[in-house]
């Protein structure tokens, strides 16, 4: 009975949620939390209700990358608040509720999925036309419990560098999402080649276009590449929301289409 009570209040904060774009990697450090904030910040910005949920549990960056740190989520009754961003989008993550951001977090796979689906219906999220999931690398235990809790409607976002190692691992976040029968948004080469800031043109540092041929390859939509650019890593370190930023350099361009697809 405990059971459907619990999954009663799961399915009716999920059904106030149009639709969930899960963020996925296979590798960390290729700007998943960067595309995640960057695509919830560039929808709400573009007048949608969003929520972000961080689930990375072992590295939550989400609260950093929108200068969110050390702020403390209300609570109304047994429900906590989400933190807002602007007023169209809300925020959560586990990085709020750590008391020191150098503590260390060490829990097995089963207790960080009970964390998980109580930030989905423990949290005032109340109705949102998006709700964006930014999961740790790989293809471990949260993203697990976020496709399970969300249901097979959820999409997933993958994104990847364009070197070969870290494409591969996107072949096994692909497998990933068609095993659980979840459908895949797109990926989205990040890093991809370098914007001059003398010249203005674009310098393949990497070989760039295998996120790309991937795509093509396991059947899958190409939401684009976005350059490395110093001012999305700066804007990221200050906390800004690139987007909110830096309207038209080659970047900033690249995260508005994929805002589009979404
Ligand atoms: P992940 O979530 O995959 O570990 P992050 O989003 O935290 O990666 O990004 C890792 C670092 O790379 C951050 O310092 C971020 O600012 C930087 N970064 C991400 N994308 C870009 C880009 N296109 N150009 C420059 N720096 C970037």
């Amino acid at each position: 009975k405990d059971k459907c009570e619990d999954d009663k209040r799961l399915n009716q904060a999920l059904c106030r949620i149009k639709q969930k774009i899960v963020v996925l990697s296979g590798k960390g450090g290729v700007g998943k939390s960067t595309v995640a904030a960057n695509l919830a910040a560039g929808l709400a910005l573009e007048g949608k209700k969003v929520g972000l949920l961080d689930v990375d549990v072992h590295g939550p960056s989400i609260p950093r990358l929108l200068k969110l740190t050390g702020i403390q989520p209300g609570l109304e009754g047994d429900m906590m608040l989400p933190v807002e961003w602007n007023w169209n989008l809300k925020v959560m993550s586990l990085g709020f509720l750590l008391p020191d951001s150098d503590e260390a977090v060490i829990w097995r796979g089963p207790v960080k999925g009970g964390v998980i689906k109580q930030f989905l219906e423990n949290v005032a999220w109340g109705d949102l036309d998006y709700l964006v999931v930014d999961c740790p690398p790989g293809t471990g235990d949260e993203p697990l419990s976020v496709m399970q809790l969300l249901g097979e409607k959820a999409q997933a976002l993958i994104v990847t560098s364009p070197q070969a190692v870290a494409v591969d691992d996107v072949r096994r976040s692909v497998t990933f999402c068609h095993r659980l029968g979840n459908p895949i948004l797109g990926v989205v080469e990040n890093l991809s080649g370098f914007v001059c800031p003398d010249c203005g043109s674009v310098h393949n540092i990497f070989s760039s276009g295998g996120g790309e041929a991937l795509a093509k390859d396991m059947g899958v939509a190409f939401l684009g590449r976005i350059p490395i650019d110093p001012a999305v890593a700066s804007s990221g370190d200050a906390g800004e929301a690139f987007l909110a930023v830096k309207g038209q350099s080659p970047s900033a361009l690249a995260f508005k289409d994929i805002v589009a697809e979404a």
